[in-house]
């Protein structure tokens, strides 16, 4: 860390930043420029980020050297992590595709759309039983009754199971019945929420942030990663542009950005990026021959009376040819599918 004086700043000001420096168990460089003298921190830059440095006397900004993350930086840890859910590791080396409906709204509804998922390859389920809704006169979801359908769908099929929490309450019970937790993209800053995820003995896949930037999101999954639990899954699922002809802009650039930033595998959920269906697939295919590690998809055998995200759900035979092209794409560029 940085700390940049201003061109007044006399030496009782240079001497009391140094002399805050080391009250933290710090050294600090005093270099004296003709216009600027600026001071080098050494020591721990976490706590001197607990400093208010731009209220002393003298000071005119700071630059941190260091990335805001450590635990989830490439930087430490180069090698990518493989996360596994259930039996399905997530991962650079395999393929995976994730598949099932937005919202479980009923036992028959939720087995066709898990049975689709399977058939079409799919390796670990989606499915959701508390949905962030927009509008609060929107269905809400199905709460416990809908993990027990969700555990009903893994008997049956044995795929693991990704299920959001969307309050700090929530996470015991999913934590117990679910494979993976899913923290959505409107709870994604929730601190509270990550710290608690954080304690949780069950991977978590991180969902974007709708205004996130990169950085800001892997600060995001450092919370989860500073509690103890590193098995972190980070979702792109489209962030919000003033381009209004997807429900938001799929930022592949940022999915490899993060890629090249962090050890986690990140996959990509294009359906919530695009918002239509027409637009899944050539989205997914676009992911996987980026390099995302995983591609999500939301899958409905009667779109038109979904109660969640019809506009975007595949239906069971899109869903198959889908599966079926991405395996297809995935031979040609060398990369192993999960099976
Ligand atoms: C979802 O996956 O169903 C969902 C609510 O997604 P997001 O948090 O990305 O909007
Ligand atoms: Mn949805």
């Amino acid at each position: 860390m940085v700390v940049v004086m201003r061109a007044d700043a006399t030496e009782a000001d240079i001497e009391a930043v140094a002399e805050r420096v080391r009250s933290y168990g710090g050294e600090a460089f005093v270099s004296r420029g003709t216009v600027h003298t600026i001071i080098g921190l050494v020591g721990d830059t976490e706590r001197f980020q607990e400093i208010a440095w731009k209220q002393m006397s003298g000071v005119d900004h700071v630059i941190r050297v260091g990335k805001p993350y450590k635990m989830v930086a490439r930087d430490l840890h180069p090698e990518t992590t493989t996360v596994k859910v259930g039996t399905t590791p997530v991962g650079r080396e395999r393929f995976t595709i994730i598949a099932g409906p937005c919202a479980v709204e009923s036992e028959d509804q939720a087995m066709i759309a898990t049975k689709a998922a399977k058939a079409a390859g799919a390796t670990i389920l989606r499915g959701d039983v508390y949905k962030p809704r927009t509008s609060p006169y929107s269905f809400q979801g199905l709460g416990e009754r809908g993990l027990e359908i969700l555990a009903e769908c893994r008997r049956e099929t044995g795929l693991p199971i990704i299920v959001e929490v969307v309050d700090v309450s929530q996470v015991p019970h999913v934590a117990e019945v679910a494979d993976c937790i899913r923290i959505g993209t409107r709870n994604s800053q929730n601190f509270e929420l990550l710290k608690e995820v954080g304690l949780a003995n069950k991977p978590v896949m991180l969902k974007r942030g709708l205004a996130m930037t990169v950085e800001e999101w892997l600060q995001a999954a450092e919370y989860i990663a500073q509690r103890g639990n590193s098995e972190i899954i980070l979702c792109e699922r489209g962030i919000r542009t003033f381009e209004p002809s997807t429900r938001n802009t799929l930022d592949l650039a940022g999915m490899a950005a993060a890629q090249a930033e962090t050890h986690l595998p990140v996959i990509v959920d294009p359906s919530h990026a695009v918002g239509k269906r027409h637009l899944v697939a050539p989205m997914a295919r676009a992911a996987l021959a980026a390099g995302a590690d995983a591609v999500m998809i939301d899958v409905h055998h009667d779109p038109e009376h979904a109660l969640c995200d019809g506009p975007q759900a595949l239906l069971p035979e899109e869903m198959a040819a889908l599966g079926e092209e991405l395996g297809r794409l995935a031979e040609a560029l060398g990369r192993p599918m999960n099976r």
